[in-house]
C-alpha cells in the first residue's frame, strides 16, 4: 500500500499505542474520584497538560482538552464573538475564504446569528495577505481568523504577521492549527488569542485534541462550552478520556523531537515529487499558492483526468490520495478550496487531486504513484476516455 492522505489522517505511533494501552488497562480510575486510582489518573492528566504545555511553551491552565479541533475551532470562534459582541465591541469579523468547513461553517452560523463575516479571498498572486485583513477591518470589527497550513492545498497563512497585528488592534486572533507540524505550532503561540490542534494528525489517536486560549484581556476570558461536571477548569464538563489525553502527549513530545529531520525527509519528497512529474510525460501544474507552501501538502491539477476517477483507479491500486479534504471528498460537491483559488475554471476543481505526505513516505512511494499515474493515463486514452 501507498499511503499519501496524511493531512486527512495519520497512523497511530506504536509508543502511542502502548501509552494508550497501558492507560486503558491500568487508569481506568475516574479522575473526578478522590480515592487513591482517581487521583493517580488526574494526576497523569495533570502531567500530560503540563508536558503538552511545555512543548509548546504555554501556561498548562490555557490548555483545554476537546474532542478535536472541531469542537476548539466551534468554541473558541463562537465564544469570542459573542463576548466581544456583548462587551459593545461589534458584530465584524474577517476570516479567510479557504478555512477548513469547521471554521468556516462556525462562521456562516454566527452570520445567521447576526454577525458579519468579510471572507478574504486569495489575490491575484494567490496570496491571502495582512493588507487584506486590515482593509477589510472596520470601527466594528472585533476579530480575525486565519489557518495556519491550508489542508487543501497547503498554502501557509501570514498567521504570525496577522497575529502581531490584530495584537496591535485589540482583535481577538483564532488559528485552525491543525496542519501546522512541529515547530510550527510553537512559533504562533505569543501571537494568537486561540488555537485549536487534533491529535490525530501527528501519530495520535482521533476524537481527541485540544484549545489553547490566551486572550489579550481578561474581560474575554473563556465561558464554559459544555456545562455539567467541574472537569477542565469547570468549562468544558465530561469525564475525560484520560488513554487518549495521555497518548496525544506521547505524540506531541515524538513529533516535536522529529520535527527537524521530518521537516527536511518532506522537503525532499516535495521536491522529489515535482521534479518526477516534469520529467514525466504528464501535464501538470501546482494548485494554490506555490510560493508560500508546506512540504507535506501538494494539490496537482492533472488536466485530462478526473479526479472522482482517478481516485478509484488510484484505490485499486492501493494507492490512497484524496481530492481536496476528506470531509468533502465524501460527496461529489466540488472543492470550495479550489473554487475561492480559480473561481472560473471548474475545469480544474473536477482534475485535481492532493497528495500529502509523512514520516513514513518515501522516494519509492512517489515512484509508485507516478508509475500508476501513467499507467491510468496510457488506459484511459486506449479506452478514449
Ligand atoms: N482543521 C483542519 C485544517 C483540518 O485539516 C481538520 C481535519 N480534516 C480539522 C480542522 C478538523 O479536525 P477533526 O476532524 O479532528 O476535529
Amino acid at each position: 500500500m501507498v499511503y499519501l492522505d496524511y493531512a486527512a489522517t495519520t497512523p497511530l505511533r506504536p509508543e502511542v499505542l502502548e501509552t494508550i494501552k497501558n492507560a486503558l488497562e491500568l487508569d481506568f480510575g475516574n479522575p473526578s474520584s478522590i480515592y487513591q486510582i482517581g487521583k493517580k489518573t488526574k494526576r497523569k492528566i495533570s502531567s500530560a497538560r503540563e508536558s503538552i504545555a511545555k512543548l509548546l511553551g504555554i501556561i498548562p491552565n490555557n490548555l483545554y482538552f476537546t474532542s478535536g479541533a472541531t469542537e476548539a475551532n466551534n468554541w473558541a470562534i463562537i465564544h469570542q464573538a459573542q463576548t466581544a459582541r456583548k462587551l459593545g465591541k461589534g458584530n465584524h469579523i474577517v476570516a479567510s475564504a479557504i478555512e477548513h468547513p469547521s471554521v468556516r461553517e462556525t462562521l456562516v452560523f454566527l452570520e445567521q446569528e447576526g454577525f458579519e463575516i468579510t471572507w478574504i479571498y486569495p489575490d491575484e498572486n494567490k496570496h491571502i495577505t495582512l493588507q487584506a485583513f486590515e482593509a477589510a477591518s472596520t470601527s466594528k470589527t472585533t476579530g480575525w481568523v486565519a489557518m495556519a497550513i491550508n489542508n487543501e492545498v497547503g498554502a501557509i497563512l501570514p498567521t504570525v504577521d496577522l497575529g502581531k497585528s490584530a495584537k496591535q488592534l485589540g482583535y481577538w486572533f483564532h488559528v485552525d492549527g491543525v496542519q501546522a507540524i512541529g515547530h510550527q505550532l510553537k512559533t504562533l503561540i505569543p501571537y494568537v488569542t486561540s488555537l485549536s490542534v487534533s491529535a490525530h494528525k501527528f501519530y495520535g489517536p482521533k476524537g481527541i485534541g485540544f484549545l489553547v486560549y490566551q486572550p489579550w484581556e481578561t474581560a474575554m476570558l473563556l465561558k464554559p462550552f459544555i456545562h455539567g461536571g467541574s472537569q477542565e477548569s469547570s468549562k468544558r464538563a465530561g469525564t475525560e478520556n484520560t488513554p487518549y489525553i495521555l497518548g496525544m502527549a506521547k505524540a506531541l513530545e515524538l513529533s516535536l523531537d522529529e520535527a527537524a529531520e521530518t521537516q527536511a525527509n518532506l522537503f525532499e519528497i516535495n521536491q522529489y515529487l515535482i521534479e518526477q512529474l516534469d520529467n514525466s510525460a504528464i501535464t501538470f501544474a501546482i494548485n494554490g499558492d506555490n510560493d508560500s507552501r508546506a512540504n507535506h501538502i501538494i494539490n496537482l491539477w492533472l488536466p485530462g483526468f478526473s479526479s472522482s476517477q482517478l481516485l478509484i483507479q488510484m484505490d485499486l491500486a492501493e494507492i490512497f490520495v484524496s481530492a481536496g479534504s476528506a470531509c468533502s471528498a465524501g460527496s461529489l460537491e466540488d472543492s470550495l478550496i479550489l473554487k475561492a483559488y480559480y473561481p472560473d475554471d471548474s475545469q480544474r476543481w473536477q482534475e485535481s487531486i492532493r497528495l500529502s505526505f509523512g514520516n513514513q513516505t518515501t522516494k519509492e512511494d512517489i515512484d509508485k504513484f507516478i508509475v500508476q499515474l501513467n499507467l491510468i493515463k496510457e488506459r484511459n486514452h486506449s479506452y478514449g476516455i
